[in-house]
């Protein structure tokens, strides 16, 4: 039960306590925001990246493309979904990044060990039967990395909707040495 009647002068101390020590993780990133932005000074930054390189990775928690690339921000565009697939909706973002915001090289980056590895199509099928409707995404599950690595960067130099698709460069990403290992497009 709230007991509003008993809290400090400071209105938000109560929350900034409760945050600090434990609260829900939303609390506690919330107020790592506000220590973040304590001492932000970046105000002035363009949105185009600085580096002109659009970088397309997995979500996996233990790939951070910015440490793992030496990158700065507003370096560049980081553009990130659960494989690092090439969909609909990252041709999307790479039209935007290109056409409006000047990037012109593309870096894949899929990983080893991802959670992708283990899914098959069927996780899309048991989907349906569990809710009793289809999603109109594929789960692009894959067995090959390297392979999915290729058919990513394929994607991407054969869309019509990019204007430079000439540096277009694929890696895997190890989870254990954090060692970038570049992909042939052609096997
Ligand atoms: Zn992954």
């Amino acid at each position: 039960m709230s007991t509003s009647a008993h809290l400090p002068a400071e209105p938000n101390a109560a929350k900034t306590a409760e945050a600090r020590s434990g609260g829900t993780v939303t609390d506690r990133l919330v107020e790592a925001n506000r220590q973040y932005a304590a001492s932000f000074d970046n105000a002035g930054m363009d949105a185009r990246p600085v580096l002109h390189v659009a970088v397309v990775a997995c979500m996996d928690a233990r790939l951070d493309p910015h440490a793992a690339l030496g990158l700065e921000l507003g370096d560049c565009h980081t553009i990130r979904n659960a494989g690092g697939v090439v969909t609909d909706d990252v041709i999307r973002s790479l039209a935007i990044s290109q056409r409006a915001l000047g990037t012109r090289s593309v870096i894949l980056i899929h990983h080893t060990k991802c959670g992708m590895e283990g899914l098959t199509e069927d996780f899309r099928h048991e989907l349906e039967d569990e809710v009793g409707q289809r999603p109109s995404w594929a789960v692009e599950a894959f067995r090959d990395v390297d392979q999915d690595v290729r058919q990513s960067m394929q994607r991407v130099r054969t869309s019509p909707f990019l204007l430079h698709t000439d540096d277009v460069r694929g890696f895997v990403f190890d989870v254990t040495s954090g060692l970038l290992r570049e992909i042939d497009p052609v096997k």
